[in-house]
Parts: C-alpha cells; structure tokens; sequence
C-alpha cells in the first residue's frame, strides 16, 4: 500500500553507486543515482528523496557544501542526510554532522550496516508513519487495520481519501491550507495542483456519509475536521 522510501544516492563513483542502489533496491527502497551536486539538486527539485545518501568527495561541489545547502532550504531541511566518506578522522566526522548530515559511514562498509543506518535514520525521522488509530468525536480510524468507522459502522474510502482523514484527525479542529494538505497528504510533489486536494475532499464527504459533515470548508483559507459537526439532530 504504501510507497517504497526513494533515497537519492549522490556518488560519483558508478561502480559503488550501482552496489548501493542494487542493495538498496534489493532491500526495498527505491534508489535514484546522482553523480554530482548539481544532478543531485535537480532530483531534489523534481522529487523529494526520503532519504539522500551523500559522498563526502564530490566533484565541484562537495558532499559538506550539498548537505549545508539543503539544510538551509525550507523544501529540504527536514530530509534526513547520511553521509558517506573515505575520512575516518575524527575532526571530518565532526565536520560532517555539523554540515547537517544526521549520521555518518565510513568506506568501506557492509550492506548490513548501511541499511541499518538507513532505517534508524528514517525510524527517527518519520513519526507520521507510525501505524495507530485516531478517534474524533464519533470517527475512529485505525491505521494499521487501514479501518474507518463511524459509530461502530465502518465505512469505504479510497486510498488517498483514507491518508487525507487520518492527517485531518489527527490535527482536528484546525484549519489546513490546500498547500499545506498536499505537502503532508500527498508528499512533497511539485506535479500536483491544489484543485485535486478539493475532488479529495468531496470524495472523503462523500465516503464519511452521515460523519461528511465533519470536513468543513473554511472559506479562503482551506479544510477542517470538526469535532462539533456530523451529529445531525
Ligand atoms: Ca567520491
């Protein structure tokens, strides 16, 4: 159901670059191989990896810079960084995590231990995946059965309608922009336009039933799970 975790792999060396992304593919990931800063930058432009694995020695740009660059980035600095480098000492190590990277391997390392890395980084940095159930007035939704009932009746929801509720119960009674539901609903894609965030919403009413009321429009300003509503009198 859910997508593979994408993680950029910014190598300029191929013969290493093809291992890791063979394991990682392997491993269930989805790899994208970038040689250099600049055709890393454009992978993070068109999609937002998961996860970016980032060589210390780079050609023109260098990992540190790279790593900096995205940390500053309003669009990239939440994306967890492990970098990767030939350097064992101790002063480069320091270097690296203060140039925002979350974690540090140095070459050579086994499989094992970079997808280990790898899933302690995303487990660290992804509690919106976490499998659990949420409960709005009478709307329970659990995540892990992928679940929605109302009043003890469950209810049939499509797949993107399904995320959209689970993000709204779990900030109820706020009001969320169509920018920021497409961020946190549908991930960072630059593909997507805010139109498609309101067919959703009609969908999820239209799912919800007695509880559609629930979603309200906020006019100019967005969407919003009311704890108050879909009690019709
Ligand atoms: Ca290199």
């Amino acid at each position: 159901m859910r997508k593979l975790p994408r993680v950029l792999v910014v190598e300029d060396e191929p013969s290493i670059a093809e291992l890791i992304a063979v394991n990682l593919r392997h491993s269930g990931f989805e790899a994208i191989w970038a040689s250099d800063g600049e055709q890393a930058q454009r992978e993070v432009d068109a999609v937002l990896p998961d996860l970016i694995l980032l060589d210390w020695m780079l050609p023109g740009q260098s990992g540190a810079a790279l790593a900096k660059q995205w940390r500053k980035h309003p669009r990239s600095k939440a994306v967890p960084i492990i970098m990767i480098t030939a350097r064992s000492e101790e002063s480069d190590k320091v270097q690296g995590l203060d140039s925002g990277a979350d974690d540090y391997l140095t070459k050579p390392f086994s499989t094992q231990e970079l997808l280990a890395r790898i899933r302690a980084v995303l487990r660290r940095r992804v509690p919106e995946a976490v499998q659990d159930s949420v409960k709005v007035g009478d709307l329970t939704l659990d995540a892990a059965a992928h679940r929605v009932s109302f009043r003890g009746r469950e209810l049939k929801t499509g797949p993107t309608e399904f995320k959209l509720l689970h993000y709204l119960m779990k900030h109820a009674d706020r009001v969320h922009s169509r920018a920021n539901l497409l961020d946190k609903v549908w991930g960072d894609h630059v593909f997507i336009e805010e139109r498609t965030v309101d067919v959703h919403i009609k969908r999820l009413r239209e799912a919800l039933g007695e509880a559609g009321p629930m979603v309200e429009t906020v006019r100019g300003a967005g969407y919003r799970l009311s704890v108050g509503q879909g009690t019709p009198s």
